[in-house]
């Protein structure tokens, strides 16, 4: 059979991380001892009590019908605790949908709001879902370089007018993947009066507001600034904050209008999250936050080996506030992807080209701080012994 493609899949670039993977396996096959700083997936365990919680839902026979809809009641309402306690946000439970993990809210949210020829307003270098939703429904990206000098902030002013009368989506991720980077309050706010200028949803992608490093500057939400749910909803999920990322477990959140456009559009592609998934999600969220803690003091000291490592080396990197990426600027002369190939080849280590991730990635690698402070300091001393 000759199969012919959707027009829309051949537009796809080939998913990035896939690609990586497939790089990795070839160089294990080789018998190389690998270090896999590449995918951002927690090598950490789910916490046990959370585990508990799955094997004793599992066993009741409600949860084994069709979930349906926008998610249990007990899920958003324990969604709208920890919102509260967390950001000092108020919701309400009509005010979140349950998701199979944020990918899947993130690539549909644009199959209720966008038509071909819309533009959707996307950060670069950035998570490439974004993308994906626009092109599965003949949007066009618009892409906002996120640049060191605008501390990797997208620059609202520089983009055209025409551009953004034309928007209907403005996608955001702070902490951000893959500068590591926080947004300040400020930047919230000028972003809310250009989503009400031009009438453009806001999508809040905060997959990493509980992976900080200073317990006396959090992440804040989008949502806790005056305005914000008039325009717009965030993403959260359980896969980074509760090492979670198989379960495929997460929410979006905030204007309702908006959040029961993306239940709408779930109600015609699945039939919701597992129930026993969401029992497990409601002790994760509502349980001691201690297990939390105690992982940010392990990415803590791994940040700290490996920034500290490569500093050492005379690489130029930042100590990153949030989130468990390392962006570091590649050697002098050489591009990403020739950086990335030689930690590869020379050093069986496994990263991600900043350019992957989008143009302005370009001279940069990010390291994602999934393996043991042991591992990281073997990398550290691998990579001393490469010749640049
Ligand atoms: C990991 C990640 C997510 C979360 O993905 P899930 O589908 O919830 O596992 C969302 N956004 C970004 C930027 C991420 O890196």
């Amino acid at each position: 059979m000759a199969l012919e493609l959707s027009g829309k899949l051949k537009k796809l670039p080939p998913y990035l991380f896939i690609e990586i993977d497939k790089k990795k396996n070839q160089a294990k096959e080789r018998g190389a001892d690998i270090i896999s700083l590449g995918v951002g997936d927690p090598d950490l365990p789910t916490p046990p009590h959370i585990i508990k919680a799955m094997h004793e839902a599992i066993d009741k026979p409600s949860n084994h019908q069709y979930p349906f809809g926008a998610g249990m009641l007990k899920f958003r309402q324990a969604v709208c605790g920890w919102y509260k306690s967390r950001f000092n946000v108020d919701l309400a439970p009509d005010e979140v949908c349950a998701l199979i993990g944020s990918k899947e809210g993130i690539g549909h949210i644009h199959l209720g709001l966008v038509n071909p020829g819309d533009i959707v307003l996307i950060p670069e270098p950035g998570y490439p879902v974004y993308n994906t939703g626009t092109i599965f429904t003949d949007g066009v990206s618009y892409y906002m370089p996120l640049l060191e000098k605008n501390n990797y902030l997208p620059d609202l002013d520089a983009i055209p007018v025409d551009i953004a009368k034309k928007a209907k989506i403005i996608f955001v991720n702070y902490p951000n993947n893959p500068t590591a980077a926080v947004a300040p309050k400020e930047f919230y706010l000028k972003l809310i009066d250009f989503a009400k200028k031009y009438n453009i949803v806001v999508a809040s992608d905060a997959a990493y507001s509980e992976i900080y490093y200073d317990e006396s500057n959090k992440p804040i939400s989008f949502l806790s600034l005056p305005g914000a749910k008039d325009v717009g909803v965030e993403f959260h999920s359980l896969s980074k904050t509760y090492n979670m990322t198989g379960w495929r477990i997460a929410w979006v959140c905030g204007n309702k209008e908006i959040v029961e456009t993306i239940s709408k559009v779930k109600d015609n592609y699945d039939s919701g999250v597992f129930g026993a998934i969401q029992e497990a999600a409601v002790i994760a969220l509502t349980g001691s936050q201690d297990c939390v803690e105690a992982q940010r003091e392990i990415y803590k000291q791994r940040r700290d080996a490996l920034v500290g490592g490569l500093k050492k080396l005379g690489w130029e990197v930042n100590l990153p506030q949030a989130t468990f990426y390392v962006w570091a600027k590649t050697p002098k002369g050489y591009t990403s992807s020739q950086t990335v190939s030689k930690l590869l080849d020379e050093a069986a280590i496994v990263s991600t080209p900043g350019n992957g991730m989008g143009a302005s990635g370009e001279g940069y690698v990010r390291f994602a701080l999934t393996v043991d402070v042991k591992r990281i300091e073997e990398a550290c001393q691998r990579i001393a012994k490469i010749k640049w």
